[in-house]
């Protein structure tokens, strides 16, 4: 679309690219009139990785010229290097996002880069998008605190969402029409670390996640995290290793800061251990541990103890080597680990199980996250529901060949191994979700007094339910768009309705043809009148 194109533009609309289907891939689309913007750009997190659906885009030939980013998560960043490499950036265009989201999306594209090419490699097809497509996204953000901006013809605010590290919900003011995506929000039973919840403020139009919109609260958080300790203290006291599958970011910290806290209860052999991805993560949200982004309770710990690290045990220690990795889980030693992926698909976690059940006659595998069906996570848990006393599983992990069952590829790598663990290892610990659940979304929600709210980023059944709790609640039109739906934006400049300037230039053109109309049947009147006088002189 030509920039005479978008001047000439008399509708503001949001098109919904993604993130209306279930939990996944979020992407917004924004037409504000002379640019053209999204919010997120997220990938579904399947086998293989989905991008957004641009076909939107692609129809209408439409160039981005900003991308807002609530958070670093990839079902909300990952699509950009897709975007990038099938050219919907204009040359100018600028990622807007916090400054530890921008940190984050670069550890996490680089990380999915190598998931991408190791997925097309397995399906024999070309690569979406490379390494250069990556540079040129990073090399396009401009790195924020929360506060008010302005980009072009926007005002924009980006506000504390207590989701993970600089997680935020962003309000754009479109010529006096407020419109805020929620992202994914977290709320006040998560102020364990993150800054609290901000207010965005009235707004016209609400975009809201509908994650856990189904239940009424969450199960308490302090609970799960006491759950947690009591299951690692027992096993160890026993001298049985633990490994606790965990998200590199946000979770991993959670975790390995309760450990911190309560450090000194544990037996006094016991090694600490944290693995992968997390090391890179855990030093933005040691970089970050400020005023902008973290609460009262890290500050305050910070300055009375004077400890820079608040989110690691004193013993903690990453190896670097496979020796140390292959020595820790000895079959004398008992471990306490912290490794990526929390489903045990990718990442150190399931090496360490492969040790374990190598090694030792009982060890505990505690998880913490949401389990996708068909992950190796999953699939314990099922067993331990089903009652059975082993469940056989196959999983990928980095080993030499002679160790794997299955090769992919020669040499040292990502190799299949089938292993069989005692469901009786197997411990879940719900309460540590990153989502705030209805009543908590209501809270936000009433704070905003929105008239329009469009729920997305839940699954169908759930967004129904949570519309018609918030029916209840509130007075607001509530919608659950589809994919690919467009909604205009009624827009107001100073609290009254904003003309556009076509419909301007359409009445003056109608006026002219009026009045050239009038001129001329002026005329015809006046031949008329004078033939008139003329008939009635010769009349008389
Ligand atoms: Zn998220």
């Amino acid at each position: 679309m030509s920039k005479d194109d978008k001047q000439n533009r008399d509708k503001r609309e949001i098109v919904f690219l993604g993130g209306v289907e279930g939990v996944q891939g979020s992407c917004f689309y924004l037409n504000a009139g002379k640019r053209d913007y999204l919010i997120d750009c997220g990938i579904k997190q399947e086998q293989p990785a989905e991008s957004p659906d641009f076909s939107y885009l692609n129809e209408k030939n439409i160039k981005i010229d900003g991308v807002f980013l609530t958070h670093a998560h990839l079902d909300h960043s990952g699509g950009l290097p897709y975007l990038e490499a099938d050219d919907y950036l204009t040359e100018e265009a600028k990622i807007i996002a916090t400054n530890p989201t921008k940190n984050l999306v670069e550890t996490l594209l680089w990380d999915s880069l190598k998931i991408h090419k190791m997925e097309t490699k397995n399906q024999g097809l070309d690569q979406s998008y490379g390494q250069n497509d990556i540079r040129s996204i990073l090399g396009r953000f401009k790195g924020v605190d929360y506060g008010k901006y302005q980009l072009n013809n926007l005002d924009i605010e980006l506000g504390s969402s207590t989701h993970i590290l600089g997680s935020s919900w962003i309000k754009i003011t479109l010529q006096g029409t407020k419109i805020t995506f929620s992202g994914d929000i977290g709320g006040n039973h998560r102020t364990n670390h993150l800054k609290e919840l901000q207010n965005p403020g009235e707004t016209d139009i609400l975009v809201l996640e509908s994650t856990y919109g189904d239940q009424k609260n969450q199960p308490s958080f302090t609970e799960a995290k006491n759950k947690v300790y009591k299951q690692i203290k027992e096993s160890l006291n026993k001298n049985e290793p633990v490994l606790i599958p965990c998200f590199a970011i946000g979770r991993s910290q959670e975790i390995l800061q309760l450990i911190r806290e309560r450090e000194h209860q544990l037996p006094d052999t016991t090694e600490i251990v944290y693995d992968g991805m997390i090391s890179k993560a855990m030093s933005d949200y040691h970089n970050y541990a400020t005023h902008s982004y973290m609460n009262e309770a890290i500050m305050n710990y910070k300055s009375n103890s004077n400890d820079l690290k608040p989110f690691l045990p004193d013993k903690a220690y990453k190896p670097n080597k496979m020796e140390e990795r292959h020595r820790l889980l000895d079959g004398e030693k008992t471990p306490l680990i912290v490794a990526p992926s929390g489903m045990l698909e990718g990442g150190w976690s399931p090496y360490y199980l492969i040790k374990m059940t190598k090694n030792y006659e009982n060890a505990k595998i505690i998880l913490t996250g949401h389990q996708v069906t068909g992950s190796v996570g999953r699939k314990l848990l099922e067993a331990k529901r089903e009652d059975k006393n082993k469940v056989k599983v196959q999983v990928t992990a980095l080993m030499p060949p002679e160790e794997a069952d299955e090769l992919n590829g020669k040499g040292y790598g990502f190799h299949e191994k089938n292993i069989k663990i005692p469901t009786n290892w197997v411990e879940q610990v719900n309460g540590f979700s990153g989502h705030s659940a209805a009543n908590q979304l209501l809270q936000f929600t009433r704070k905003t007094n929105p008239k329009k709210i469009y729920l997305t980023h839940g699954e169908p059944k759930t967004k129904k339910q949570f519309k018609t709790f918030l029916e209840k609640n509130l007075n607001s039109k509530i919608k659950i768009p589809k994919l690919n739906q467009k909604t205009t934006i009624k827009t107001k400049e100073n609290g009254k309705t904003t003309i556009n300037p076509n419909k301007i230039k359409k009445l003056k053109t109608k006026i002219n043809n009026l009045e050239q109309k009038i001129q001329k049947h002026e005329k015809t009147l006046q031949k008329l009148q004078t033939k008139n006088q003329k008939q009635n002189k010769k009349q008389k």
